[in-house]
């Protein structure tokens, strides 16, 4: 199918709620009217065929994917999301895989009030690239760079469920449905991120695996953590299947977690203001470590022995 037919099939298909969309899809660029006051949050992310999901996954679970992987860093600003734009990059006009794509992709932005309002549609390898945009009060963004020395660290819902999930699916065998369904629909933690903001001292998403991630939070705050690697959620789903090393590599560098990982100030207010706005949004949160003063995450296990992963976390060009 030709460019057009397939622009005209998404902007069909992306009717949406949301009065401050001036002009969304059809003109040369969208015309947006955020709330006054606010800040504007942009976040990008990328999605290539082979590398960020299997050749031959169905279009659907890379529609919500990509939307999601990008959801979960504004839930890691805090923001509330609002717009998004889209680029296909398609080898053939399949229509029937934009359906389906769109099918992913458009129930995900249904469950956020996201609108989707502009794009870009080319010929070429198969890849997604989607912005998203949102806002958050001024000075109450979650960032990197606010963990102090003596603050608690804390992490939502549960990690390595979907690098479970792709182990089985890589290897054939006998294959868990919960664990898969973490990595077909990662759950972005917005009504956490946003119930985090003006409590948590930083914040970042758990995408490329726990050290890899919280070792940024380390690095931007000029801090270390003492994470204790027997404290992290979900291991007991893991056990089910994988043998304890494993159990813990899959829930430090497995990668696709989409949590949330925060510090919280050690006080007892901080800490229950943190636990009540996590309480509220119904996602459970599991205190995993301790701000230090140094550098880089140091994993101990329940003895208090240094643990260190058999690989690290994913990083591309490594
Ligand atoms: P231009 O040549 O002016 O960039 P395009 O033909 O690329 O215009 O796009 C026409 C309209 O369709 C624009 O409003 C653009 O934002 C929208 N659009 C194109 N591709 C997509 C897409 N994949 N998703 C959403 N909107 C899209
Ligand atoms: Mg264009």
């Amino acid at each position: 199918m030709a460019e057009f037919g397939l622009i005209e099939r998404i902007r069909a298909r992306a009717a949406h709620p949301r009065d401050d969309v001036v002009l969304g899809i059809g003109d040369d660029a969208a015309l947006l009217q955020p709330p006054p006051g606010m800040q504007l949050v942009v976040a990008m992310d990328t999605l290539n065929d082979g590398v960020h999901f299997p050749h031959g996954t169905e279009a659907a679970r890379v529609g919500w994917k990509a939307l999601a992987v990008n959801l979960s860093d504004l839930a890691a600003m805090g923001a509330e999301p609002a717009w998004c734009t889209l680029s296909l990059s398609l080898p053939d006009g399949d229509p029937a895989w934009v359906d389906g794509f769109l099918d992913g992709f458009l129930a995900l932005a249904g469950e956020h009030r996201v609108a989707l309002v502009g794009g870009d549609t080319t010929r070429g390898p198969l890849s997604i690239s989607v912005t998203v945009l949102g806002f958050v009060d001024p000075g109450r963004a979650l960032r990197r760079d606010g963990a102090r020395v003596g603050d608690q660290v804390w992490v939502s819902g549960s990690l390595g469920a979907a690098a479970a999930a792709l182990e089985q699916w890589r290897a054939g065998g006998a294959r868990d449905a919960a664990l898969g369904e973490r990595l077909d629909r990662p759950r972005p933690r917005v009504a956490l991120g946003r119930a985090l903001g003006g409590v948590a001292s930083a914040c970042i998403d758990v995408s490329d695996g726990l050290l890899a991630d919280l070792g940024h939070v380390c690095a931007a705050s000029a801090v270390g953590v003492l994470l204790d690697i027997d404290a992290l959620p979900g291991a007991d789903r893991l056990r089910r299947w994988f043998g304890g090393e494993a159990v813990r590599t899959l829930q430090v560098a497995g990668g696709d977690d989409y949590e949330l990982c925060f510090t919280v100030p050690a006080g007892a207010d901080a800490i229950a203001r943190a636990a009540a706005g996590a309480a509220a949004t119904g996602v459970e949160v599991t205190r995993v470590g301790t701000v230090v003063a140094g550098q880089g995450v140091q994993a101990v296990d329940r003895d208090g022995r240094p643990w260190r992963p058999e690989r690290p976390g994913h990083e591309h060009f490594a």
